[in-house]
């Protein structure tokens, strides 16, 4: 076997049962089958794409008819198999699966209007009872947009433009964000070569200029929790990806300078109360900027994510970011 298969493979024994593996390289042999001949436009074969699709929700540890579905999700689409062969196969859920990724990849979005592709997204979620379906879907965008150059110009910024436009959206609204932010990224450099790579090197080059003052806001963030004697709570580090900075130059007509949320720190705290303390404690050591406070975790998003946002003066009055006490089952906005 080749392809990949083996490193599916390892992923997967880690949290799915023999006989589930055993399923899964079952699909995997009918779907080698059904391409057999079948060449990627990278110059692969064409099971190496939905081998990779596999691939990622397998390390999302996804249920092992996911995975099924992941592996054969074109072969309706572009081989000569019908449904009813894979529910006599694989049974009626995978079968459904497949057909419902295969409905999605038929409708094409065509108008780049806002509304429009309002409407659409609504139209992708309208269309999935399970949402299963999305996420092979996603998996499916991603690794294709990992794979764009080898496409003609014209074919990459359609691809582009649609992920930027109904995918990456459906993925932040779901709280996907590893999928939003390398959907967007990857979005905004085919769309935008040249912007990407300005933006990219004033990042950089603001990471290395600030990166002591980081360090230190983080160790005095450290010490203000321990002397708060708040409880079990994690401190990370947040960047901003390049296309939400881009966005919000562009949107709100700022220089890459004004932009004060380059860089945050994010507290994951297991309690709603907690989530408040940890904001009177950063509050209490750097002073928060006025009008820039949100509070998530009485008004949650659509998609369940709570948590309070704030920006802070860092010391020498350098707007080092904005920092979020993270509520409960809160998930990176
Ligand atoms: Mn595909």
């Amino acid at each position: 076997m080749n392809e990949g298969f083996e490193l599916l493979q390892q992923e997967i024994k880690a949290y799915l049962t023999d006989a589930q593996v055993h399923a899964i390289e079952e699909a995997y042999l009918f779907a080698k089958k059904a391409h057999a001949g079948q060449i990627r436009y990278t110059g692969e074969s064409y099971i190496t794409h939905p081998i990779s699709v596999a691939r990622i929700l397998g390390q999302m540890r996804m249920d092992e008819t996911t995975i099924m579905a992941a592996i054969l999700h074109d072969v309706i689409e572009d081989t000569f198999v019908e449904k009813q062969e894979i529910i006599d196969r694989f049974g009626e859920e995978v079968a459904t699966l497949v057909e419902g990724v295969t409905k999605l990849t038929q409708i094409h979005f065509e108008n780049h209007a806002q509304a429009q592709a309002e409407n659409f997204r609504k139209l992708v979620m309208a269309m999935t009872r399970d949402i299963r379906v999305i996420l092979v879907k996603l998996a499916d965008r991603l690794h294709n947009m990992r794979t764009l150059e080898s496409l003609p110009p014209g074919k990459r910024r359609r691809i582009a433009l649609e992920t930027l436009e109904i995918f990456a959206p459906i993925a932040n609204r779901l709280g996907m964000h590893a999928f939003r932010v390398e959907l967007e990224d990857l979005g905004f450099a085919t769309l935008y070569p040249l912007r990407y790579r300005v933006l990219k090197e004033a990042v950089e080059t603001a990471r290395g200029n600030r990166r002591e003052i980081m360090d230190m806001i983080e160790q005095e963030i450290r010490k203000s929790l321990k002397r708060a004697n708040i409880a079990s709570w994690v401190l990370v580090g947040r960047e901003k990806h390049l296309y939400s900075i881009y966005k919000k130059m562009y949107d709100r007509h700022l220089s890459f300078s004004e932009i004060m949320d380059v860089y945050g720190f994010r507290v994951v705290v297991d309690k709603i109360d907690t989530v408040y303390r940890v904001l009177g404690v950063l509050h209490n050591l750097y002073k928060p900027i006025p009008q820039r406070f949100k509070d998530y975790v009485a008004i949650p998003k659509a998609n369940g994510y709570q948590s309070l946002h704030t920006t802070l003066f860092g010391p020498f009055g350098v707007p080092p970011g904005s920092a979020n006490p993270n509520g409960r089952n809160a998930a990176p906005g």
